[in-house]
């Protein structure tokens, strides 16, 4: 099921504009059904440490298998959420299934592995979110800095209209990471100012890395900046043994992609991450 989701996606913009249209009206009208009545899920995919063993943090991704069009692009649900007003509920939703993974972790004495949730600029500046996930956090006494907030720049505009919120997060302790680094508008200015403690480098930079040069070069780039100021840095769409060995080589402290792990339902997760550390122990 997990590799289900990766593939025969279905996505808006395969289509012609007035098909588009009329999807988005369902999409919305569905999705509304869908949140009410627990169709959407949350995966979570896991990341590794330079050693590519030891697991340090959980990526949470939604998922929604629609009834008629099967697996829904996370970007348009989060658009279909948007027209619909949907975009607090859904925010909380995930934010839900985060927690509970949180403690989950924390059950297991996995306190240390951290839980990474998306969130869009367009979310950010639509809801108070750093009000709503310190407020979670409060009533269900989890601590801060196992929560990692990961952003993406989509425009030149975005993070600078979000920056107070982000700064409000990093205050409280929550981790603050730039999502698909070096695609975007993403500054070395504005990395200090939005406080990012992370860089996660887009994996078009990464998968296939071993056999290119401007990539490898690329990637030793960002791991240098993140080195000269004080940022972890995560390569994301590690897709290959090769590519990890080349990461490794590198000293690439952070690493994910589906040649370590897919995104996987909890019930995946707790049968196998968490029962083959068990056994380990
Ligand atoms: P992202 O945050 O950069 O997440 C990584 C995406 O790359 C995920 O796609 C993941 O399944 C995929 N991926 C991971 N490893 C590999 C790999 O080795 N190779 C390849 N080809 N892909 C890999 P997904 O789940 O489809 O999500 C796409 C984007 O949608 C995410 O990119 C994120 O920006 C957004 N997204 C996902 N979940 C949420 C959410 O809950 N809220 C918000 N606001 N955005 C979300
Ligand atoms: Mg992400
Ligand atoms: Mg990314
Ligand atoms: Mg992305």
């Amino acid at each position: 099921a997990s590799k289900a989701a990766g593939r025969n996606r279905f996505r808006l913009f395969d289509m012609g504009l007035r098909d588009r249209l009329e999807m988005r009206w369902d999409l919305e009208r569905d999705l509304s059904h869908a949140l009410v009545e627990n169709a959407l899920e949350v995966w979570f995919q896991p990341i590794y440490a330079l050693d590519a063993r030891t697991l340090v943090g959980l990526e949470a991704l939604v998922r929604w298998q629609h009834p008629r069009l099967g697996w829904i692009a996370p970007p348009d649900l989060i658009a279909a959420a948007a027209m619909a007003g949907l975009t607090e509920s859904l925010l909380r939703f995930i934010l839900d299934q985060v927690c509970r993974m949180m403690q989950i972790l924390r059950a297991e004495g996995l306190g240390t592995v951290r839980v990474a949730m998306n969130v869009s600029p367009r979310e950010m500046a639509q809801i108070p979110v750093d009000e709503i996930v310190i407020a979670r956090l409060g009533a269900l006494g989890l601590p801060p800095a196992q929560l990692e907030i990961e952003i993406t720049e989509e425009t030149a505009l975005d993070l600078g209209a979000v920056q107070g919120k982000l700064q409000a997060l990093s205050r409280a302790g929550i981790r603050v990471a730039l999502d698909d680094f070096g695609i975007g508008y993403s500054s070395l200015s504005s990395l200090r100012q939005l406080r990012a403690d992370r860089i996660k480098i887009d994996r078009s930079f990464v998968t296939g890395l071993s056999a290119s040069d401007d990539k490898r070069g690329l990637v030793l780039a960002v791991l240098g900046l993140g080195n000269l100021l004080g940022l972890e840095v995560v390569a994301e769409g590690v897709e290959s043994q090769e590519d990890l060995q080349t990461l490794q080589a590198m000293g690439c402290p952070f690493l994910q992609g589906y040649h370590l792990g897919r995104p996987m339902p909890v019930s995946t997760l707790e049968a196998t991450l968490f029962a083959n550390r068990t056994q380990a122990a």
